[in-house]
C-alpha cells in the first residue's frame, strides 16, 4: 500500500526526485536530502509502513533485506569497514519526522549519538 501524502511514498512512485543508490523488488535506498555525515543514505521499504511499529506488515524478506542493502550500500559508497550507523527513529521521542519506515546508514567519519 502508498500512502498519497507521504513524501517517501512520493519518492518510491517516482513524483519526487531523489538521488537513488538501490531500487529493487521491495526496498529504495536514496541519499538523505539533508546528509549530516559524509555518506548519508536512507533504506526503506517500498510499502508504506509508518514505524517498527507496523513492520509485521512488510511483505515476506523486506525487513531482512532492509539490513542487507544497508550494508551493500555501505560497501558500494565506501565506508562499510571504518563502520557506520544503522538507525532506526522510532516515534517523536526519537525524533522521527518522516512517518514512513526508514533506516539512515551514515558514515565517513565518527558517527556518534545525538
Ligand atoms: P527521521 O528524522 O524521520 O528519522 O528522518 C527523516 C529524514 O528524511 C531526514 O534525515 C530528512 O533529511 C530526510 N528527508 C526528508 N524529506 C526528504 C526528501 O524529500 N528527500 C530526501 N532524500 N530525504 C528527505
Amino acid at each position: 500500500m502508498s500512502d498519497d501524502g507521504c513524501v517517501f511514498c512520493k519518492i518510491v512512485r517516482g513524483e519526487m526526485e531523489a538521488k537513488v543508490v538501490r531500487d529493487e523488488d521491495g526496498v529504495l535506498a536514496f541519499h538523505d536530502i539533508d546528509g549530516r555525515a559524509p555518506v548519508h543514505v536512507l533504506v526503506i521499504p517500498k510499502e508504506h509502513v509508518s514505524s517498527l511499529a507496523e513492520i509485521g506488515r512488510l511483505p515476506d524478506g523486506v525487513a531482512k533485506r532492509l539490513f542487507e542493502v544497508a550494508q551493500e550500500v555501505a560497501e558500494e559508497e565506501g565506508v562499510a569497514e571504518s563502520g557506520y550507523a544503522f538507525r532506526i527513529n522510532n516515534g517523536p521521542d526519537a525524533g522521527q519526522e518522516v512517518f514512513h519506515l526508514h533506516a539512515h546508514v551514515m558514515g565517513g567519519e565518527r558517527v556518534r549519538m545525538p
